[in-house]
C-alpha cells in the first residue's frame, strides 16, 4: 500500500488553519458537510469573473463559456460516475432534492394502489418523506427491509420482499447514521430480477468509495455536492436511459421545453426536460472542479486511507469507560456512531467543540435507524481525507477526559 500524503492534502483546505475556540480546528463532521479544497474555490470565483451568464439561450461569447462549463460539469459527473450518456445527468439542488424529483416524477406516473416502495432501515429522512408523500397520493405501501443488531442490513430478508409489487427499491449505499455500507450492486441485481425500479442514495458513498454505474444497474443514482468537497445547492441525479420514458418532466418552465403554445408545451429531451428554470451554473461547474481534485488524489487510496483511520479509532474509542459505539457493521465507511454514558450527546458535542472538535450530535436525520438500535440520538465524527491519526488521538483524549475516565 503507497504511503497518503495527508500533510500535502490538508494544504489544500484553508479551512483547515482556522482555530476554534483556541485550537486547531479538528473537522469530524464530514458525512453532514465536506470542506472545499482551494482549486474548487477558485474554480468558482474564476467562473463569475470570466464566465458568468446564463446558459442555453443567449448567443454571445459569455453564454458560449457558461454553456461549455456547465456542459463539462455534466460531462464530468458522468465520466465520474461511469454512467453511460452526458444527459443521463440531471443537475439538482441536491440529494433531497433529487429524490423528491424521481419520487413525484416517476413515483406519481408508475405507482398505484397496492404497489410498493421497498426502503431499509437505514435511510436517511430524505429517502423516507419523499416516498411517504406520494405513497399517500397514489395509495402505494411503503416496505422497510430490517436490519440486525449492528446495523447491517439482513440482505435474505431483502431478497425475501421483493415481489411482483415491488414497483422500485430505494436504498442507500452508505447509511450517514452508522457509516454501514450495503452490498447495493446485489440488492440492484436482486431488485431488478424481480422487476423493481432502483433508487441508489450515493450522498454518503461518493466520496468515500468508487461508483461504476456500468457495474452497479441502478436507474437512478442520487448525490449532493456538498458531501464530497463541492459547493453546497448543487448535486445531481442519474437517470438511465432506459427510465427516461417512464420518467415524465417534473417542473415546467423555461429550459426545458422545446416550444409552448397556450394549448400545449412539447419539452426537450432529458437532461434539459428534468431542468426547468435557470440553475445553479457557479455551483455545478464549482462542483466538476471538485469531483476533478478527487479525481487526482484518486478514490482508491482515499478509501484504505479513511479505512485505516477507521479501523484506528474504532477500538480506541471502544476502550473508553462508559462508551457504546452504535452501528458496528462489518463493512462500514467514514461514520462513528457513539453515545456516553450520563453524558448527553449535544453535551459532549458541545465539550468537544471546546477543543476545537466539531462533530454532529443527534438524530442526524435518520431516526428509525438510531430508533431501531435503541437510541433517539448519538455522537457522530464522521473522516475524510484530510483527517489524522494526530486528530484522532486529540478526540480519543478529549472524550476521555470528558467521560472522566
Ligand atoms: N441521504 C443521505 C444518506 C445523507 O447522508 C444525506 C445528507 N445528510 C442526504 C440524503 C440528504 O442530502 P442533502 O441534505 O444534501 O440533500
Amino acid at each position: 500500500r503507497d504511503t497518503f500524503d495527508v500533510g500535502s492534502v490538508r494544504g489544500d483546505f484553508p479551512i483547515l488553519s482556522e482555530q476554534v475556540n483556541g485550537h486547531p480546528l479538528i473537522w469530524f463532521d464530514n458525512a453532514a458537510t465536506t470542506q472545499k479544497p482551494r482549486p474548487v474555490i477558485e474554480r468558482i470565483s474564476a467562473f463569475y469573473e470570466h464566465e458568468n451568464s446564463n446558459i442555453h439561450r443567449a448567443a454571445h461569447e459569455l453564454a458560449a463559456r457558461a454553456t461549455d462549463a456547465y456542459e463539462d460539469a455534466r460531462s464530468t459527473v458522468q465520466r465520474f460516475l461511469g454512467a453511460a450518456r452526458s444527459e443521463e445527468i440531471t443537475f439538482t439542488r441536491g440529494t433531497t432534492e433529487a429524490i423528491n424529483l424521481v419520487a413525484q416524477s416517476w413515483g406519481r406516473a408508475n405507482l398505484g394502489p397496492g404497489d410498493e416502495i421497498l426502503l431499509t432501515n437505514l435511510e436517511h429522512h430524505a429517502n423516507i418523506v419523499p416516498w411517504q408523500m406520494v405513497a399517500d397520493r397514489t395509495g402505494a405501501r411503503i416496505v422497510v427491509a430490517p436490519v440486525d443488531n449492528r446495523g447491517q442490513l439482513d440482505e435474505q430478508r431483502f431478497g425475501e420482499l421483493l415481489n411482483s409489487r415491488t414497483k422500485i427499491a430505494a436504498f442507500t449505499q452508505v447509511a450517514n447514521a452508522t457509516g454501514t455500507v450495503n452490498p447495493v450492486v446485489s440488492m440492484a441485481q436482486m431488485a431488478r430480477r424481480a422487476g423493481a425500479r432502483v433508487l441508489v442514495d450515493g450522498a454518503q458513498s461518493v466520496p468515500h468509495l468508487a461508483v461504476d454505474l456500468s457495474e452497479l444497474d441502478a436507474d437512478f443514482f442520487v448525490f449532493s455536492g456538498h458531501k464530497i468537497f463541492g459547493p453546497t445547492g448543487i448535486g445531481a441525479v442519474f437517470i438511465r436511459e432506459r427510465v427516461w420514458d417512464e420518467t415524465p418532466a417534473w417542473q415546467g418552465g423555461g429550459n426545458m421545453i422545446a416550444d409552448v403554445t397556450f394549448e400545449r408545451s412539447i419539452y426537450q429531451p432529458p437532461p434539459n426536460k428534468y431542468e426547468a428554470g435557470t440553475g445553479n451554473i457557479a455551483d455545478a461547474v464549482g462542483l466538476a472542479e471538485a469531483l476533478r481534485y478527487v479525481e487526482r488524489i484518486g478514490l482508491h487510496r482515499i478509501a484504505a486511507y479513511e479505512h485505516d483511520l477507521l479501523e484506528y479509532a474504532t477500538p480506541r474509542l471502544a476502550a473508553i469507560p462508559g462508551v457504546t459505539l452504535v452501528g458496528t457493521a462489518e463493512h462500514k465507511a467514514s461514520v462513528l456512531s457513539f453515545v456516553l454514558a450520563g453524558h448527553e450527546p449535544h453535551e459532549v458535542g458541545t465539550a468537544l467543540n471546546e477543543k476545537g472538535i466539531a462533530v454532529r450530535a443527534g438524530h442526524h436525520c435518520a431516526q428509525p435507524i438510531l430508533r431501531r438500535l435503541g437510541y433517539e440520538a448519538t455522537v457522530r465524527p464522521s473522516f475524510a481525507f484530510y483527517n489524522t491519526y494526530d486528530e484522532i488521538d486529540f478526540f480519543i483524549e478529549t472524550v476521555r477526559q470528558i467521560a472522566g475516565a
